[in-house]
């Protein structure tokens, strides 16, 4: 049965900057669940970020130009990040490449797990299109990636599988 790559926060794991969740309420994800095909990733707090945290935000682009090395993160006081998010992107892809996951459904405007909006690096909460550095790595290397919002897409692109 095929596994399906999910944010921890929509699970109700509280990793995220502010020490919170994002639980998403869905049948979809309650059955993935109760089938066991659900791995966890938080790739911040996997690459060893604290919780809480300040915010962080991609300048200058999005995810796939932190991977190309034209954009960097930083948090809200100016610190480098770049490193630690390509560090949560990797070992999320990794988790992929050892589950064999083709599909993942992830917390939109992350700068991680963002899949199609994020925000602009400006920290005044406008947002611009774009993935986050996760997302980004993640389509890269052949697996879909969905925003919670998407889940009834991935459920249906996973009966294709
Ligand atoms: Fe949630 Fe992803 Fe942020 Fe972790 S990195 S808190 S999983 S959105």
């Amino acid at each position: 049965m095929e596994k399906i790559l999910v944010s921890a926060c929509l699970l109700g794991k509280r990793v995220r900057y502010d020490g919170g969740a994002k639980m998403l309420s869905s049948e979809i994800l309650s059955q993935w669940q109760a089938e066991g095909r659900v791995v966890l990733v938080c790739p911040e707090v996997d690459a060893g970020l604290p919780i809480p945290r300040p915010p962080a935000e991609i300048i200058a682009g999005d995810g796939g130009d932190v991977l190309a090395g034209s954009a960097r993160i930083v948090d809200r006081s100016g610190e480098n990040l770049t490193e630690a998010f390509l560090q949560g992107a990797s070992l999320a892809l990794q988790l992929c490449q050892r589950h064999d996951i083709k599909v993942a459904v992830l917390t939109e405007h992350s700068p991680s797990c963002g899949s199609t909006t994020i925000y602009d690096g400006s920290f005044s909460g406008v947002k611009r299109p774009g993935a986050g550095v996760t997302a980004a790595s993640l389509r890269q290397h052949g697996v879909r990636v969905f925003s919670q919002h998407e889940i009834v897409e991935a459920q249906r692109v996973i009966q294709t599988l």
